[in-house]
């Protein structure tokens, strides 16, 4: 770990994939950067996640950063001379019913927008891709140029890519507040002392809105927990990422697959469930569908104080690494999905099961923003389950953000007064 400094000219909150790849982006450009981490680099989301880093299946709005992103993650292991298990094979999103071709077919026409490489594929092609057969299947959406990397691997590395460009990174070092002179932010309390600085970024992943609540900046976003399984070495059936009705498989650098299922997630009734419940209504009744569940979170969360100050022991060391125990009964349904649909597999035998929290906003887009009233703080989260793949783009962005005022992108889509300043918000329909 790096020797505590008193100042900087950046100090990132949260060594996810958005804070390791924003520090990365600042360091690049030689600002001098702290990133500070509560718990352990990627100990929470981003080393949970599936791995995929895809365009296809993509809000229209986040195209033009996801492939950016992708062009980023192609070269990463190169530039930072270390592997992140990347592996460009591609998306297949299964189709087992014409209404299932019909929605991959709508979202094609947003891809073509792009030029990407997306197509439909028969069921021939399909078989062919992940050595079935027998033609069970519609039919497929395919995008040959996405890729997967290995999450446990990815926010580590580049935290030591940091390092060797002269930034610094504090793991179990929680930032507690920030601090503002006239209208901007002059520095961070952390636990481990003050540390002076011209800019924040919070790339705190579910804390992010409690933490931001703390500066007078909280905005809608809750918590859904998702199951993972990995299993043990098992037969190469596909390099591909797979999403197959009921199962969606990642091939593991050990061999093995990570397999989960995507709408499996519980939403977590929490108190901000309440709080933000008309911004979430509409999702709720459209996209989302969620399936709800009350637990010890609840109670826990109404306890802990919403506001505090820099000498104040705060929820961040209290809970150093977000940790939900996972469904059983979820990943039984999830392993035998899997054996059902890809027999070809044998019989898997599981190695490991874990959950995450993801964090999400009411129309499922990241915020990539600063905020109103204070200089010098930005925010970048709200990823909605699908952050691993756009980290990259999200360090690019930030560091743009905070050394230039402004980004290659249109972020307008992405600022975080969407939800105050009464605008009708397009939920992804995704
Ligand atoms: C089960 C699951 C499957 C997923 N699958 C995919 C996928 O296949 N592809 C994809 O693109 N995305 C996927 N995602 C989503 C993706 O993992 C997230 O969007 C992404 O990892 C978010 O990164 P982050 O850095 O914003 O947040 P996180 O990884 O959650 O990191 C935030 C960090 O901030 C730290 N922190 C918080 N508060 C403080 C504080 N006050 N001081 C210091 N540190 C603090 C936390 O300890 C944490 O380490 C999945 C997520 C889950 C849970």
């Amino acid at each position: 770990m790096s020797e505590f400094p008193k100042q900087t000219e950046v100090v990132v909150i949260g060594a996810g994939i958005a804070g390791t790849m924003t520090a990365y982006q600042l360091a690049k450009r030689g600002v001098p950067t702290v990133l500070c981490e509560k718990g352990r680099v990627a100990g929470e989301q981003s080393s949970r996640n599936w791995g995929w880093v895809r365009k296809q299946g993509r809000d229209h709005r986040e195209i033009p950063a996801i492939i950016e992103s992708l062009r980023i993650w192609e070269g990463l292991e190169k530039e930072i001379e270390t592997d992140v298990g990347w592996h460009q094979a591609g998306t297949l999103y299964i189709a087992k019913t014409d209404d299932d071709l019909a929605y991959y077919e709508e979202w094609l026409g947003h891809a073509r927008d792009y030029q990407l490489d997306s197509r439909m594929l028969s069921p021939d092609e399909v078989d062919d891709l992940t050595g079935g057969e027998g033609r069970k299947w519609k039919g497929g959406l395919y995008t040959p140029s996405d890729g997967r990397a290995e999450p446990a691997k990815a926010a580590p590395a580049v935290a030591k890519a940091v390092e060797r460009l002269g930034g610094t990174v504090l793991t179990e070092c929680a930032v507690r507040t920030v601090e503002s002179a006239a209208g901007k932010v002059s520095g961070v309390v952390t636990e481990k002392g003050a540390i002076a600085c011209q800019a924040v970024v919070c790339a705190a992943g579910a804390w992010s809105s409690f933490f931001s609540g703390n500066l007078g900046h909280a905005f809608p976003q809750l918590k859904v927990k998702a199951s993972v399984l990995r299993t043990k070495p098992a037969p190469l059936i596909s390099q591909t990422s797979i999403g197959s009705p009921g199962a969606s498989l990642r091939r593991r650098q050990d061999g093995g697959y990570t397999i989960a299922r995507s709408g499996s997630s519980y939403f977590q009734i929490t108190p901000d469930a309440f709080r933000y419940f008309r911004e979430f209504l509409p999702a709720l009744q459209t996209s989302m569908k969620p399936r709800l569940r009350i637990g010890a979170e609840f109670f826990k969360e109404l306890m802990r104080p919403r506001s505090w100050s820099g000498d104040d022991v705060t929820e961040f060391e209290k809970t150093r690494v977000l940790d939900p125990v996972p469904d059983p009964g979820t990943l039984r349904e999830v392993l035998a999905a899997a054996q059902e649909n890809f027999p070809q597999l044998g019989s898997l035998e599981i190695a490991e099961t874990w959950a995450g929290m993801i964090e999400v906003t009411p129309d499922a887009i990241p915020v990539w923003s600063g905020v109103d009233d204070l200089e010098g703080y930005y925010i970048a989260t709200g990823f909605s389950g699908h952050g691993f793949g756009m980290g990259a783009a999200t360090g690019l962005i930030m560091s743009e953000l905070v050394t230039g005022g402004k980004s290659r992108f249109d972020l307008e889509p992405f600022r975080l007064s969407r939800f105050t300043d009464g605008s009708k918000l397009e939920l992804n329909a995704r």
